[in-house]
């Protein structure tokens, strides 16, 4: 059997890390049996659905490199398919017309509702061997319902969840198409899943609940009924629901913040399922890892500290030629536009981010951390009164001096502050400190020698002696 899994999103919204990883495991599942992966926008929901949405949700897989081998397939552009396919089940006796009217419902429901009983559609309009049916009022548009079995369990092996096994009795006769002959979302997805030829549909729990019914419509259209896994839910850091503060935000997000999408990806497929131990893999890695044996039924908690570490990981792995492209962007976000800053000699990009990209966690943090090489450096007060204190700006002023003298590299560089250092009896982070402050604006740093090498001779000197004075 050839696999083929979908992502099918409704635009109401953004893509969020709960929908990102439905689209991750679904994906990584399709590539790792050679299948296909399908995206299906379903966009029946018209007064939420939006073209801004739907472009967010294409944005966010773009960045993540979650590509789809067919689609996107709008479910608008599919109704002629939806109302054949209602045609074919009147005629064949799986659906047929209600004709109830609202209120008739709203009293049926009041009933139900003060005998204690579960409101469910009783049947009226449904057709039975014997049964006489109401003639239809001539003042209302019929919806359509689906006959859906009355004894009986619809049973499937969830490959996350288990066995769910649902008493056909649970379950009434869905309404499948409304009054104005459009067809209703749980129709739809079982007319694309079958179509489509889906043969696991991997989806969020929330929809766990739709699955009997559909399942029953499928065997009602005589397809074979796919596998299904449904993933657990994602809490938030809190271990509460989602919430904007902690993770339901756009993945578009990540990317304003600063994370790589390699850093997003490998979080993602930790999040509800494991490989060992393993933590660390990329997207090659994980698709010739990746089953549902091993999502956990339970539900996943986000952990924002772990996906900076591994955004750490990756930025420090990926070349600085390659960061260098996403950090000119984020710089001329501060303002410094580096077309116009290197034709003036300034430290090259590339080993600026060879010597800082080890130590951030974001990119964001990696531009600021970097800016003060491209502007002036912009002083912490605290850094500044704790470290450029009176008794050691004679000493700078001396090694300013020296260093006038001295051949720019690391190693010359450090040597001269050696000897300032002994020369006035310190210990070396009393020079070392005031340097750092005084170039960087604050007190932390990688080695100062290698700040002072890349920062040049005259952008060194002039900066000590700014803050001397
Ligand atoms: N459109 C549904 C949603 O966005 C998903 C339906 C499905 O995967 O079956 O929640």
């Amino acid at each position: 059997m050839i696999v083929r899994t979908r992502f099918a999103p409704s635009p109401t919204g953004f893509l969020h890390i709960g929908g990102a990883r439905t689209a991750l495991f679904s994906w990584a599942y399709a590539k790792k049996h050679q299948g296909a992966f399908i995206l299906r926008i379903e966009d029946t929901d018209v007064a939420r659905s939006t073209p801004e949405a739907v472009q967010a949700i294409l944005d966010g897989m773009q960045w993540l490199g979650l590509d789809y081998d067919e689609g996107p397939f709008y479910q608008m552009q599919r109704m002629d398919r939806y109302k054949a396919v209602l045609k074919q089940m009147l005629e064949e006796g799986t659906a047929y017309y209600c004709y109830c009217s609202k209120e008739e419902l709203e009293a049926l429901r009041e009933s139900q509702m003060q005998q204690n009983l579960k409101p469910r559609y009783d049947g009226r309009w449904r057709p039975e061997a014997g049964k006489v049916l109401p003639t239809p009022p001539a003042d209302i548009q019929p919806v359509i319902r689906f006959k859906n079995p009355q004894t009986g369990n619809v049973v499937w092996h969830d490959l996350v969840k288990g066995e769910i096994s649902i008493a056909n009795q649970e379950l009434d006769d869905l309404v499948i198409a409304r009054a104005d002959g459009t067809p209703t979302y749980n129709f739809c997805v079982v007319v694309d899943d079958w179509e489509m030829g889906i043969t696991q549909v991997i989806r969020g729990d929330d929809h766990v609940n739709n699955t009997p019914r559909q399942i029953n419509m499928l065997y009602a259209l005589g397809a074979t009924i796919p596998q299904y896994a449904h993933l657990s839910m994602i809490l938030g850091d809190d271990g509460q629901k989602l919430s904007k503060r902690h993770g339901a935000v756009s993945v578009m997000q990540y990317d304003e913040d600063g994370y790589l999408p390699e850093a997003v990806l490998n979080y993602l497929a930790r999040l509800g399922w494991s490989h060992g131990d393993e933590e660390i893999f990329d997207m090659a890695q994980f698709c010739a890892w990746f089953d549902l044996d091993h999502i956990t039924p339970s539900a996943a908690q986000f952990n924002t500290e772990k996906l900076r570490w591994l955004n750490a990981h990756y930025i420090k792995q990926t070349d600085s030629a390659v960061l260098a492209i996403d950090i000119k962007k984020r710089l001329a976000k501060l303002n410094i536009h580096l077309q116009d800053i290197l034709a003036q000699q300034f430290p090259q990009l590339n080993a600026v981010l060879d010597l800082y990209k080890e130590r951030v966690h974001t990119l964001n943090e990696l531009a600021s951390s970097i800016a003060y090489f491209y502007q002036p450096p912009v002083f912490d007060q605290t850094a500044v009164e704790k470290h450029l204190t009176s008794d050691i700006k004679p000493v700078l002023n001396g090694l300013v001096e020296a260093l006038k003298e001295v051949e720019w590299q690391p190693e010359h560089i450090h040597q001269a502050i050696e000897t300032a250092v002994t020369q006035n009896q310190l210990k070396f982070p009393k020079v070392a400190m005031p340097l750092r402050v005084a170039l960087t604006g604050n007190a932390q740093s990688p080695s100062i020698d290698q700040v002072m090498a890349l920062l040049g001779k005259d952008q060194t000197l002039a900066r000590i002696a700014d803050a001397i004075n």
